[in-house]
């Protein structure tokens, strides 16, 4: 076994990682990745005329200092829209966010949910607001927008009991509008853009182009292709699947939470159970097609319905046209816990129900069909995150680890603060000064 020594060893180079090691600067550091190539979740493959990322990827950038980061990197290459989202639910196509878009739907839906969110409204005036999942809905949406679209979208999408879940991740993802927004959305298509995504950037020729510019900006190569396989937090100490042990002075670490857990040697006792912590995850089917192939111009649909095995559609080719009649889209499907993926074989449950919307068109040709099996896609808000997150992101802390990224740190993250998260490390590390 070899022996090294390094002042900052960063484990993996998705985009938390490499953004901890471009704001690095000339500084010493080593970056290992167990991939063949740099990126982490925002890589992008081609099959033949199509592009593929993993999962719809869009760059939603609040804060100036990312944005000014994301342009200086991506120069021209960057294009910037607005968010054209709808819902397919009842036979129809509502634009989303639901809760202020109910126009269209049956009237009878319609005078549900308003019915319900003026109820809610009303009792919720000076009532705490609660902390589990299910009666958050219930809270501040009212049973009508409950029943119509909160609880079968999130069932069908995190699978699990409503009731267990913190809303800590709802707070800023979830648009709650006024109760007058939610009564006009139901007369007319609502003008005001809602929610943190409705604009966003996308570098042209995928989102890898992003983690390949950051790359270059790098002082020192990616190891690729070297895993970080056992920890002793304790002794600072790494094993590499290269039969490398490598003593570092602070560890800035981006494998998913559980994953760093397992690693570890003499793990006290009472943080094991964050070995097991939970998570989702997702199964892109993705489609190439050629010809008049859909008709819509939607960025990505929602699709609440159990009868769809999939919750979301994304089309690709209506961000970054790819050719004239080429169609690229994603059909997108969430599993309980990691690597627990099925590979649907003997039917097509996932095509079927495709071609059962009126997203496809049989003028189109399908000339290509490929799977991305994502292990690590949504974090699972439980009590178990709840109860062991602060604690073992503390006692890493106090050896010398830093957890970035949204696996790093288990928490529903966007790749604006992976890159936030990357260059705070980095400036901690350093004493603020990389
Ligand atoms: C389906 C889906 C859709 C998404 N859509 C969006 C979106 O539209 N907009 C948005 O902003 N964000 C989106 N995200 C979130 C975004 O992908 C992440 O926030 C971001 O990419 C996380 O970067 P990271 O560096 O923290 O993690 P990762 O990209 O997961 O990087 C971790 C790296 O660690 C490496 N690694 C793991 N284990 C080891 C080991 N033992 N040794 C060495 N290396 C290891 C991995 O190979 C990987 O490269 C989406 C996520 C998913 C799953």
């Amino acid at each position: 076994m070899s022996r090294s020594r390094v002042k900052i060893l960063i484990a993996g180079a998705g985009l938390s990682g490499l953004s901890a090691a471009f704001h690095l600067g000339q500084r010493e550091y080593r970056i290992v990745d167990r991939e063949a190539r740099p990126g982490g979740l925002c890589r992008t493959e081609r099959v033949g005329d199509y592009l593929f990322d993993y999962g719809g990827h869009l760059l939603h950038l609040r804060a100036d200092s990312v944005r000014g980061l994301v342009r200086e990197l991506l120069g021209g290459r960057l294009l910037e829209m607005d968010r054209r989202s709808s819902i397919y639910s009842h036979g129809v196509f509502t634009r989303y966010p639901f809760q202020v878009n109910t126009y269209g739907l049956p009237e009878e839906v319609v005078l549900e949910c308003l019915d319900g969110i003026r109820k809610a409204r009303a009792e919720a005036a000076g009532a705490p607001e609660p902390s589990d999942f299910e009666s958050w809905v219930l809270y501040h949406f009212g049973p009508g927008f409950a029943r119509h679209f909160f609880f079968p979208f999130n069932r069908k999408f995190f699978k699990m009991n409503l009731r267990e879940m913190d809303t800590e991740w709802a707070q800023w993802s979830i648009p709650r509008p006024t109760l007058a927004e939610a009564e006009a959305g139901a007369t007319a298509v609502s003008a005001k853009a809602f929610g943190y995504n409705a604009r966003f950037f996308y570098p042209k020729g995928g989102i890898e182009e992003l983690p390949k510019a950051l790359t270059a900006g790098l002082s020192r190569p990616v190891e690729t292709g070297v895993e970080v396989v056992g920890l002793d937090p304790a002794e600072r100490l790494a094993l590499l699947s290269t039969g490398e042990e490598v003593k570092y002075g602070r560890m800035i670490s981006s494998l998913p939470l559980r994953e760093l857990l397992r690693r570890c040697r003499n793990l006290p006792e009472e943080l094991a159970p964050g070995r097991d912590l939970d998570c989702l995850s997702v199964r892109c089917r993705n489609l190439g097609l050629e010809g008049q192939a859909t008709t819509t111009d939607q960025h990505w649909i929602y699709f609440p319905e159990e009868r769809f095995p999939f919750h979301r559609v994304g089309v690709y080719s209506n961000i970054h046209p790819i050719g004239p009649d080429l169609v690229s889209l994603y059909l997108e499907t969430t599993f309980r816990g990691a690597g627990v993926i099925d590979v649907i074989s003997s039917s097509d449950p996932e095509l079927d129900g495709l071609r059962s919307t009126p997203l496809w068109s049989e003028s189109g040709r399908l000339v290509s069909s490929s799977v991305m099996n994502i292990d690590y896609g949504y974090v699972v808000y439980d009590e178990r995150r709840r109860r062991l997150l602060p604690r073992a992101l503390t006692w890493l802390a106090g050896c010398g680890v830093e957890c970035v990224g949204r696996y790093g740190r288990w928490e529903y993250a966007a790749m604006e603060d992976a890159l936030i998260q990357g260059r705070e490390a980095a400036e901690r590390i350093t004493g603020g000064r990389a």
